[in-house]
């Protein structure tokens, strides 16, 4: 008997490209969701992007409030939580790089809310999936929300913003490789479910990516377009696969205890990229395929070792050994790494030092 089902939720309307950023009242106007906005925005993205959003929706006739987070955190969500509430907002925008997204986000799966992404940087694929995580103490507090409704990104924006998150959002989008290899051992091994369309599609990203690295450059305004196009993408083979599998494996347990060990040191997506090189040597010890790696992610000017990362040798060491304890996820990690051999991969792929 057949009985299989699929959920698939997408974004409706995705907008990129240059000068899109007052086209955001009629993406959200398309929606038809009640009531007034409550704009989610940091410090600097309300100056670059936030206070104009505002204004459009003032000029269309809405009643938007506003609110400023400084960082990621639970209190952070918890007040736009309270201000959504005590506004009577009826849907929560995200205007800013990461964080504000990740908060708005955070907060509207709570307050079963929609939500939508206005990036002003491309640096994680969490700007158009529905995967969100802050601080909270010694740990992470990640949510799988559903994705925006809608994403507007504003190339000309994007591009002005600090060179390193666009690097950082190739690494995240270079990642994919190994997180789908991860994904195929898991259904191989543990016969975790996988989707063929999602893994190609992840794969797919990754290699056009690469494949255009050539225009990804400082100053590019097309660098942004790529690097956006390419996240967007990322997170379609999220929601095909109803899970961050196709852009998440051992790579993001190691980033994440990185985030524990080193908290605030370097880039979630420049972390991932390093974290990528490692587990992409453990799945395969050949160059070639991880040396590709670290070469996309060098030729784009990420960094490839814990000392461009800002992070020391034993922060990695680690990282590699506890990285497997993190969640229910099988990886190429397995049941861990002991010290050994957690050196040697690193020492082997150059991301630390000869001791
Ligand atoms: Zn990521």
């Amino acid at each position: 008997m057949f009985d299989k089902t699929t959920w698939i939720r997408l974004p409706r309307n995705v907008v990129v490209g240059h000068g899109v950023l007052p086209q955001t009242t009629e993406a959200i106007a398309e929606l038809h969701l009640a009531g007034d906005p409550l704009v989610v925005t940091s410090p600097t993205a309300r100056e670059v992007a936030g206070e104009r959003v505002v204004d459009d929706f003032v000029a269309n006739g809405m009643e938007p409030a506003t609110v400023v987070v400084e960082q990621a955190s639970f209190e952070a969500v918890e007040r736009v939580i309270e201000t959504a509430r005590a506004e009577e907002a009826g849907f929560l925008v995200g205007v800013g790089g990461g964080k504000p997204i990740d908060i708005a986000k955070m907060a509207s799966d709570s307050l079963d809310m929609g939500f939508v992404s206005v990036p002003t940087a491309a640096s994680h694929d969490g700007i158009v999936s529905g995967r969100g995580s802050v601080p909270e103490g010694d740990s992470r507090h990640s949510v799988a929300a559903e994705p925006p409704l809608a994403v507007v990104a504003d190339t000309e924006i994007i591009a002005d913003a600090p060179w390193e998150l666009t690097t950082a959002g190739c690494a995240d989008i270079i990642s994919n490789y190994t997180a789908v290899r991860d994904w195929q051992l898991a259904h191989r091994l543990q016969n975790v479910e996988y989707s063929e369309y999602a893994g190609a599609l992840s794969q797919m990203t990754a290699e056009m990516l690469v494949d255009n690295a050539g225009s990804i450059k400082q100053g590019l305004e097309e660098s942004a377009w790529v690097v956006v196009k390419a996240l967007v993408s990322s997170g379609v083979a999220m929601s095909i696969a109803g899970s961050s599998r196709p852009a998440s494996g051992a790579e993001h347990l190691f980033s994440h205890q990185l985030d524990r060990i080193a908290p605030g040191t370097a880039l979630h997506g420049h972390q991932v990229g390093v974290g990528s090189i490692l587990t992409e040597y453990l799945h395969s010890g050949e160059a070639g395929r991880w040396t590709n790696i670290r070469d996309a992610l060098a030729g784009l000017g990420a960094p490839t070792t814990a000392a461009e990362l800002g992070i020391n040798d034993a922060a990695i060491i680690e990282a590699l050994t506890s990285a497997h304890e993190i969640r229910d996820r099988y990886t190429i990690l397995g049941n861990g790494m002991n010290e050994s051999a957690a050196r040697e991969v690193a020492t082997a792929t150059g991301v630390i030092g000869r001791a």
